[in-house]
Parts: C-alpha cells; sequence; structure tokens
C-alpha cells in the first residue's frame, strides 16, 4: 500500500511538470489562450488592400534598383540585390515558384519584409491550431526584357512595372505549399485570411504596400521605408 502511494505521487509530480508545459506552449504564442485557439478574421481584401500603382511605383523607385535592361544586369545592378528560393534556401518561410518571367532577387528591404510575411503566415497558423502551411512567391523582379516578352510590346517607362526595382513580390492567395502530406488540409478560405491579416499587419506598421490582384489571384506587395 506505501509503495502505492508512492508510486501515485510519482507520477501526481510528473502530471504537475506537464501542466508547466502547457504553460510554456502559451508564453511562446502570447495571444493564445491556453486551450482557445485565436480566431481568424475574414477582412475583405478588396478594399483593404488597395494602394494604386502610382503608391507603389514611388516607394519602389525610393528604395529600388534602376531597372535592367536584360538579366545580365543583375551583378552589377544599382543597389545590392539578394537572392531567394532555391535548394540552398531550403529552410526559408516561403516557397517559391519557378519563375518564367521574371528572377529571384530583392533589395534588402523587401527580402527582408518577405522573410517577415513568410514567418508570420506560419507563426499565425500555429497560434490558429491550422496545419503547417508556406506561401508561395509567384513573381519577383522583372527586367525590361522580362516585361516585353509579357506583353510582346515596347518597353517605355510608363509600361515599366513596379517588379523592375526588386522591391516587389507577388504571393499568391490560391496556392499554398503544405508542410506534412498527412492530416487534414486547411480550406483555401482560411489560409487566405490568415496571409491577409498578416499583410494588413505588416502594411499597418508601415512596412509595405499591398494590391489586391484577382486576375492573377495574388497580393502584390512592395516593399518601403
Ligand atoms: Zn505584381
Amino acid at each position: 500500500m506505501k509503495i502505492y502511494c508512492y508510486i501515485s505521487l510519482f507520477f501526481f509530480i510528473l502530471s504537475c511538470g506537464n501542466d508547466i508545459v502547457v504553460e510554456n506552449v502559451a508564453t511562446v504564442f502570447p495571444d493564445t489562450i491556453a486551450g482557445k485557439p485565436n480566431r481568424i478574421t475574414y477582412i475583405n481584401s478588396n478594399r483593404a488592400f488597395n494602394d494604386l500603382n502610382d503608391t507603389h511605383l514611388a516607394a519602389a523607385q525610393k528604395i529600388g534598383i534602376k531597372p535592367l535592361a536584360s538579366r545580365d544586369g543583375i551583378p552589377t545592378a544599382s543597389k545590392k540585390l539578394y537572392l531567394i528560393g532555391g535548394p540552398m534556401r531550403y529552410n526559408e518561410p516561403f516557397v517559391v515558384d519557378e519563375l518564367t518571367h521574371s528572377s529571384p532577387f530583392l533589395v534588402k528591404e523587401a527580402y527582408d519584409l518577405l522573410h517577415d510575411i513568410g514567418k508570420n503566415f506560419q507563426d499565425s497558423l500555429k497560434r490558429k491550431n491550422l496545419p503547417a502551411y508556406s506561401v508561395i512567391v509567384s513573381s519577383v523582379l522583372r527586367t525590361d526584357a522580362d516585361v516585353k516578352s509579357l506583353s510582346r510590346r515596347n518597353v517605355n517607362a510608363s509600361k515599366r512595372s513596379v517588379h523592375c526595382y526588386g522591391t516587389t513580390v507577388d504571393i499568391s492567395y490560391r496556392r499554398f505549399e503544405k508542410h506534412d502530406d498527412e492530416g487534414p488540409d486547411a480550406r483555401e478560405v482560411d489560409l487566405k485570411a490568415v496571409l491577409a491579416e498578416v499583410l494588413r499587419d505588416l502594411k499597418n506598421a508601415g512596412r509595405c504596400y499591398v494590391k489586391y490582384e484577382i486576375k492573377q489571384a495574388c497580393f502584390h506587395i512592395t516593399a518601403r521605408k
């Protein structure tokens, strides 16, 4: 009987230890009340993300590179460019599509912004008890030659895309990369809503301008200073 009591006491202490672990989890994600994941807000993206092209362009011209005629100019661009994606960068908090009309390079401000978007999205999914996913980047830096091949027209200054400055990325709101093939999928509408929340917070913090692009099913995002 005495031994039974000691064993019970041992398991009681063990279970107290478990409680502490649960508290630690709540500390890592401060806006989670233990057992109650925070809720998803369904933002009206059309209304929330309507920064005009001129606004994007002014920010891009302030912090971006001088537009390049072709990809040959990337190594000698007017500002340092940072590479994203590729097999060596598998631990980045986002996935870069196989790019056809752009190259995976960004100026520092946009590079940092993209990392924060990816990280905040993954942290937010965790806090909401949703499965792990990464956002997918579908367009990055375009040269005049890329713009020309997209539009099949001569490029002049007014036709120049904000993507020519290395400050701007497109992130899909329809496609997300799931980390673990097993387990239930998250609903597309929820993933889009979580991404919209992340972008709204960064936009409100003065880090970026955002345009909701229905035709391309993406958020068009320009870093700002
Ligand atoms: Zn875009």
